[in-house]
């Protein structure tokens, strides 16, 4: 999946001859609820450039605008001139002085002074302005006979279409400009984009691309806004204003629908109202089996509004806080002082329940561009620099990270937890550094957490849950991440609709290493809960607790449902139906056993 929202275009004419004509597209069915509005394609393609005059009282403000995307666009060159440092020798040096060209035009050369001073004078506004500086430059430079300086209008060109996209990017992000209740449609929503839905605007959203257990998925299900991805035929008919409707537990988007089946759809909107009050009123009761053993359930949580969902949910607290979300959508990287803002709000809402906070899992179809080219070029990405990885090399970026989390430790209970480890090494490391920032926090006199949190480490990786015993003595918990271990066991991109068939949990490899995992820290006397997808499907809680876990954590609007299969469990059952699957081989039949023991309607 892209990091950014690409366009599905304009359809062709002759589809407005479908107006009216009920069509059904399907895809995969990700995120549940039912969404009836109107469609709305968002397209970041090719756009012309605004053009207006400034009131006298907007010049200052549009000046500040202009100089902020200038202060980018250098930041851009300087990104470049990175890249530009790895290639072969000869390229290096052409284009080092192409971007040292670009820097100088940057910083306040003729192109910067005669675009400000339009704006300024002429009033015009940043794009406008600068378009017909560059203009203007680039044609005094051509109309001379002379390789060189055609080089030179190249150039100025350059730069000037590089401000000029950043100027208009900003006002352009998709994401403000929604009408309330749409159904968002485009041929990839990246994770970050995701994050910008709004689920008090936002309806439901469908795209061409997409697998059901990436993150775009997973915050579907998480804002609870009705999804299906990998919708392949979508581009045909996806225009503006249609009139549809998005049946996120079926995989269907029924465009212009008849009044017929928007009459039953609303009904089923309804019943499933009735429903999610139904199972609210179970948020008071224990999670406890018929025979009586208490299940702790607790939150997945990306974005820190869901803190509050979680509350609203029952959560016993927050098993997996993923930090990484509070790194996108942001030219820069927060600092420590952004960071424990942040952290220490979640963790004082949770009013004393623990917080599992995950430092960094970036890399893979996570991206931040505060990062700027680090995760950039890898082959591939989810076997690239990501997560742990990243966060070891950069230490700086580590450290303020560990000394957020030990100050918002200082506000309620928190624990520290680690990506995509492979080896007790990274942990070692990182149990250092914490130890080291405790020191530096205690010279600088900051409140943090007394005595130091639990450090534990996701379970994600095939080659982590076959050596679970070493990690199991470095570690003081697990957090079991079925969501990766299916991906790299089975070597299925989760976020890659054509390959989404495959993808499955209960494969018996993926099983026996999530029994061997849990073994090691059941042996070890450790903490070890599940915080992949599969632990808010009650589909998988039999199992999952017959296996030996206790602690499941999930994404809140998942909660109530989960507690109810909990209630209609019996431990022995489930624990004997377990043993049935771990002696099976064949995925049909565990999946048969399972069925034979959750209750119809799951
Ligand atoms: C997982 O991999 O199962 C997990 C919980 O982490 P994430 O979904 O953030 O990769
Ligand atoms: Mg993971």
């Amino acid at each position: 999946m892209t990091d950014h929202v690409q366009g599905i275009g304009v359809p062709p004419a002759t589809t407005r001859g479908d107006e009216g004509v009920e069509t059904v597209l399907s895809g995969l069915a990700v995120s549940g609820g039912i969404a009836i509005g109107p469609l709305h394609p968002i397209d970041t393609g090719q756009f012309g450039i605004p053009e207006y005059d400034l009131a006298v009282r907007d010049v200052e403000t549009e000046t500040a605008r202009f100089d902020t995307a200038i202060v980018r666009a250098q930041r851009e060159v300087r990104v470049l001139r990175r890249k530009q440092r790895n290639m072969p020798a000869g390229a290096a040096e052409e284009l080092g002085y192409i971007l040292d060209a670009y820097m100088q035009m940057l910083s306040g050369s003729r192109l910067v002074r005669g675009a400000r001073a339009r704006i300024e004078s002429k009033r015009q506004n940043a794009e406008a302005a600068m378009r017909d500086e560059m203009d203007q430059i680039a044609r005094s430079f051509e109309a001379i006979a002379d390789s060189y300086l055609a080089a030179r209008a190249e150039d100025v060109r350059e730069v000037g279409w590089r401000v000029i996209r950043i100027l208009t990017e900003d006002r352009r992000n998709p994401f403000t400009t929604i009408p309330k209740g749409a159904i968002l449609v485009a041929e990839s929503f990246s994770p970050a984009d995701t994050a910008r839905m709004d689920p008090r605007k936002v309806a439901g959203f469908a795209s061409v691309l997409g697998g059901a257990q990436g993150h775009t998925a997973i915050l579907a299900r998480s804002l609870g806004l009705p999804a299906i991805l990998g919708v392949s035929d979508m581009s045909r008919y996806a225009e503006t204003g249609v009139s549809a409707i998005l049946d996120g537990m079926e995989g269907r988007l029924i465009l212009n629908p008849t009044p017929d089946t928007l009459r039953r759809f609303k009904e089923r909107a309804q019943e499933l109202t009735k429903e999610r009050r139904r199972l609210a009123a179970l948020r008071d009761k224990p999670a406890q089996t018929v025979d009586g053993e208490t299940i702790s359930l607790a939150a997945n949580v990306d974005l820190p509004g869901e803190a509050d969902v979680a509350r609203v949910a029952g959560a016993d607290g927050i098993g997996l806080l993923r930090t990484e979300f509070m790194f996108m959508n942001r030219d820069s990287i927060p600092d420590e002082a952004a960071q424990v803002e942040q952290l220490s709000d979640i963790v004082a809402k949770m009013e004393g329940r623990p917080v599992t906070i995950r430092t960094i899992d970036l890399g893979g179809e996570k991206m931040a561009e505060a990062l700027g080219d680090t995760l950039d070029g890898a082959t591939n990405p989810a076997l690239g620099l990501r997560a742990i990885r990243l966060s070891l090399k950069k230490p700086k970026l580590l450290e303020a990270q560990l000394c957020a989390i030990l100050r918002a430790g200082a506000v309620g209970p928190v624990r520290v937890l680690l990506p995509m480890v492979t080896t007790p090494g990274e942990v070692r490391q990182v149990r250092e550094a914490m130890k080291k920032m405790a020191k530096r926090l205690k010279r600088r006199g900051v409140p943090f957490a007394d005595p130091l949190p639990p450090l534990g480490v996701m379970i994600e990786v095939p080659g982590a849950a076959l050596a679970a015993d070493a990690l199991a003595k470095v570690s003081d918990f697990f957090a079991i991440g079925t969501n990766d271990l299916t991906m790299y066991t089975l070597a299925i991109d989760r976020a890659d609709e054509q390959v989404a068939h495959l993808y499955n949990p209960l494969h018996p490899a993926v099983l026996r290493l999530i029994e061997f995992a849990v073994q090691a820290a059941l042996r070890a006397r450790i903490p070890v809960s599940v915080c992949g997808e599969i632990a808010g499907d009650p589909f998988y809680t039999a199992l999952l607790l017959g296996l030996g876990v206790r602690d499941l954590s999930m994404s809140a609007p998942s909660l109530p449902k989960v507690k109810q299969r909990i209630r209609a469990l019996e431990l022995s059952a489930a624990e004997a139906r377990a043993r049935m699957v771990m002696e099976s081989t064949d995925t049909g039949r565990i999946k048969i056993l399972l069925d034979d023991l959750n209750p119809m309607n799951g």
